[in-house]
């Protein structure tokens, strides 16, 4: 057994009555709290009649009260004890009389409920974050009417700032529309309206913005030597675009943003610098599963829709050996490097990302299957005028 709480403590007794104040000896005993003032008889307060003063921590200076006097007024007794061991002979003697949270043993399981609440968080949030927030996103994403998706990517495309940096030249948007409207023959009935803006960066790379906006740079129509390695690209990029990996990014990334703005309050400079940061690094990149599907997806749109699948392996492989050129070579005005940082959240392909050996296997097994014989495709345009000629 422990040994017992220590038992005797001094007070100071306002009668309710009077102003004046008394110091008093404080004992507990089974039936309730002795006082002893000085020169005169004890007086026992019994547990059923004193309580602890409403709204008190469970830290000194306590205030217990004790009704007194037969009066309308119910006038209370107060008593006053600073000491902080009062309340341990008190639980120990009569716990029913004090609040919940001060019976003795009581105040150990909040604290380990609350620190176990406390230990959990970061738990429940790793799991939102990992597991619930995709699960949820990509559930909303696949629901959003395409209009909507149309409506965020021609915003973003505008907020990236390219109109300037593209390349008008009718003869190239043509042959390019024909590339996409043979393609999309192989997907008829799809609700999105396929757009091609040609920016003049020599960046090997392209990306798909949700609702159709899809972005090729310069750098990478001069690496293709045919429109069948062209249409290998667009036909990734239009599957991007269908399987709506963008606008699952978006929301996923967004939600992520949120919950995270819900974690740290609203503060909106530290909201404002995540977004920028992952909007500018690889926040809405693809994954690895997304490319695989593109891959897979746009091989077979090649294959349904009779254009040559070699054009899509040959065009790959040149990529997968190009060496990561995010930015530009050439010149550095701070306005186009604002706007390269803005579109780098988009970039597709990266030479530095693992698994090109898988995915061109993946290509190659597809295009072997195929029993369709190709069709020509933009036989009498010269491919040559897609490089760069600085226009
Ligand atoms: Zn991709």
């Amino acid at each position: 057994m422990s040994a017992s709480p220590r038992n005797r403590f001094n007070g100071v007794l306002y009668d309710g009555q009077s102003a004046g104040k008394t110091s008093v000896a404080l004992g507990f005993n089974a039936k309730g709290l002795v006082l002893q003032p000085p020169q005169s008889k004890p007086l026992l307060w019994r547990y059923s009649s004193f309580r602890l003063k409403q709204g008190q921590s469970g830290k000194p200076p306590f205030h217990i009260e004790y009704p007194v006097g037969q009066s309308v007024e119910h006038p209370m007794a107060t008593l006053m004890v600073e000491h902080p061991g009062f309340l341990a002979p008190w639980g120990n003697l009569h716990p029913k009389s004090l609040p919940w949270s001060m019976r003795p043993g009581n105040s150990t399981i909040q604290k380990v409920l609350l620190w176990g609440g406390l230990i959990c968080i970061p738990f429940l949030l790793l799991f939102l974050w990992r597991f619930a927030i995709p699960a949820i996103a990509d559930r909303v994403a696949m629901k959003v009417p395409e209009t909507w998706e149309d409506h965020l990517g021609t915003e973003f495309y505008k907020a990236i700032n390219f109109k300037e940096y593209e390349t008008v030249d009718l003869e190239r948007q043509k042959a390019i529309d024909t590339i996409v409207r043979r393609l999309l023959k192989a997907a008829p009935g799809q609700p999105y309206r396929i757009r091609v803006h040609m920016v003049k960066w020599n960046i090997v790379n392209a990306f798909a913005l949700p609702g159709g906006t899809l972005v090729v740079f310069q750098g990478l129509l001069d690496k293709t030597e045919t429109p069948e390695e062209l249409a290998g690209v667009l036909a990734h990029e239009i599957q991007h675009v269908l399987l709506r990996h963008s606008t699952r990014n978006i929301i996923h990334h967004y939600s992520t943003s949120m919950l995270l703005s819900m974690v740290v309050g609203d503060s909106t400079q530290m909201m404002e610098a995540i977004l920028t940061l992952a909007n500018s690094m690889e926040g809405l990149r693809h994954t690895r599963t997304m490319e695989a599907e593109a891959d897979k997806e746009g091989m077979t749109m090649m294959v349904a829709a009779g254009i040559d699948p070699k054009g899509m392996i040959s065009i790959f492989e040149r990529l997968s050996e190009e060496h990561s050129q995010i930015f530009r070579d050439e010149g550095d005005d701070s306005e186009a490097s604002e706007t390269e940082k803005k579109a780098l959240g988009w970039l597709d392909f990266f030479s530095d990302h693992p698994g090109w050996t898988d995915r061109l296997d993946s290509l190659h097994a597809i295009a072997d299957k195929s029993t369709v014989p190709p069709k020509p495709l933009l036989e009498n345009f010269d491919w040559t005028r897609m490089h760069n000629t600085d226009r």
